[in-house]
């Protein structure tokens, strides 16, 4: 039976907990043993969490003494290595942080925390979440549980591939550019960027800060709404946080549940996140076949042009290197992390240079190199100042877009998972993987990516994006579920039903 709590939902395990059919010491174990089957193969943890079982035990004291717990209490949490916890080490995958203890929770840890969650462990990402395969990671390239030899995609590829391996129901995430929605895209889990400021970034290790936001990943559109839930809502320690009162992401996904909950819904295809000669056939025709599924319970689809989308991969290459190099100059050798001994001679400056040099893996220093380049003067207002025009324009752009739909749909990803070291000696080809994803970064909208299908070509899961305006997180999840519960209609299962992981990844099973 123990393995079988793996293969529950997050709200199917909330329920059980709360009805007394299991306890949560059991489900946790379950996933605990489920990590040490798999993660040889899969990488996608960096440690787990020794006191999870204790965590546990003490959830099921609570509820057998009668306390009313909330109503994630029990279930079991993956955390993506950039949010820093006080129990276990926090990398953002670079070695300059190897074995860095956090003095305090993030805040979406704390709050995870307090509502009974159980941190099963940190996720491996790409180093200070710069990349989308995971092979940027300081500590090895995460493995896409559908196919051991292809990338899981990233930042986020081991929160992402931790879900799809039933290794964990829930995890966090950190979404600057797509590392939350491409590996969810690349694994068929799902993954939302909500608003922008909607989730505190408190305790996340910062990559671009105008553009990171908080956000769950799960196996479905619900445990995804579950978890926001959780995570939402103004913290005082994060200036850009949203004082708003949410609506809850789990009841919104409940409603899109219900059948015929996308008639008269205006779904806008982005012509500019579509082409001819970089989308893959097969994630074309998945786009296509669910948007023909949403137009027969009567969406309206509407054709939208944003026409300065293109010009968001380079906006945002300009932008993300200029925060990126301001944000990583704490990493000096005195304040965090690592630091190379001094030689006899060398001065503070020389100290700080060669720890830089040792403790930063290549993408990480070009990306600081790039963003000293566009903020230094003389080149300031020609780099960086364009590329802020640019976003402005791409708001706009989104903001007309929004004038005319409910939603915006795209494909997450414009291809499926490709194959380790495939991309690896053409960082460009990394950067444009990311097209799609990074307008709804630059204009702080949110994001969801579903699973719509396998490609016909190679047999990898097919995502589907939809974005809606700033603080309609709650569209997203209805909409998001209701192409949920139509692609299981057709299928005859949920899309995660189909994953392969648990059979085919399990080591010497
Ligand atoms: N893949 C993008 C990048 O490399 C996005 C990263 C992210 O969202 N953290 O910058």
């Amino acid at each position: 039976m123990s393995a079988e709590y793996t293969k529950l939902t997050a709200a199917e395990l909330a329920a059980g907990l709360a009805a007394g059919d299991f306890s949560a010491a059991e489900v946790t174990a379950a996933h605990l043993a489920q990590i040490e089957a798999t993660n040889d193969t899969l990488n996608s943890f960096l440690c787990t969490n020794d006191a999870a079982l204790e965590t546990a035990r003490k959830i099921d004291e609570r509820r057998a003494a009668g306390e009313q717990l909330a109503e994630l209490a029990g279930v079991p949490l993956a955390v993506k290595d950039v949010l820093v916890t006080t129990d276990m080490p926090s990398t953002s995958g670079s070695k300059i942080l190897a074995g860095y203890m956090s003095p305090f929770d993030a805040t979406v840890v704390a709050k995870a925390r307090r509502a009974g969650l159980v941190l099963l462990g940190k996720t491996n990402m790409d180093e200070f979440a710069m990349g989308s395969s995971n092979e940027n990671s300081a500590y090895g390239s995460v493995k896409n549980p559908w196919q051991t030899d292809c990338v899981p995609g990233g930042s986020g590829g081991g929160s992402a591939a931790a879900v799809a391996a039933f290794q964990a129901p829930l995890a966090l995430g950190s979404d600057t550019g797509g590392s939350i929605r491409q590996p969810a895209a690349l694994t068929g889990s799902v993954g939302v960027k909500p608003t922008y400021g909607a989730v505190s970034r408190y305790g996340a290790i910062a990559m671009a800060s105008s553009l990171d936001q908080i956000g769950p990943c799960a196996r479905t559109v619900l445990d995804a709404g579950l978890l926001q839930d959780v995570i939402a809502g103004h913290d005082w320690h994060d200036a850009t946080s949203l004082r708003h009162d949410w609506v809850s992401m789990a009841q919104a996904a409940r409603e899109g549940a219900a059948t015929g909950s996308l008639k008269g819904v205006k779904i806008g295809v982005v012509k500019e996140l579509i082409s001819e000669s970089h989308t893959q056939t097969g994630v074309l025709q998945n786009f296509n076949a669910a948007l023909e599924l949403a137009a027969r319970e009567g969406a309206e689809i509407v054709p939208i042009t944003a026409k300065h989308f293109e010009y968001a991969v380079a906006a945002y290459y300009l932008i993300m290197p200029a925060e990126v190099s301001s944000n990583l100059a704490r990493y000096d050798s005195v304040r965090f992390g690592m630091r190379v001994d001094a030689a006899s001679g060398d001065t503070v400056a020389d100290v700080m240079s060669k720890t830089r040099a040792a403790g930063f893996g290549s993408e990480v220093k070009r990306r600081i190199i790039l963003g000293t380049y566009a903020l230094s003067a003389g080149y300031y207002d020609a780099y960086y100042g364009t590329a802020q025009r640019v976003r402005t324009l791409v708001q706009r752009d989104f903001n007309e877009a929004f004038a005319q739909v409910d939603v915006l749909a795209a494909p997450t990803s414009n291809t499926t998972a490709w194959h380790l070291g495939e991309r690896t000696a053409d960082p460009m080809q990394n950067y444009l993987n990311d097209a799609t994803t990074i307008p709804a970064n630059l204009a702080g909208v949110p994001g969801i990516s579903v699973p719509i299908g396998l490609a016909a070509e190679d047999n990898m899961p097919v995502g589907l994006q939809l974005m809606a305006p700033q603080y309609e997180d709650a569209r997203l999840y209805k909409t998001g579920a209701a192409f949920e519960r139509l692609i299981a209609a057709r299928d005859g299962k949920m899309f995660w039903q189909r994953m392969p992981a648990l059979q085919s990844v399990k080591a010497g099973a």
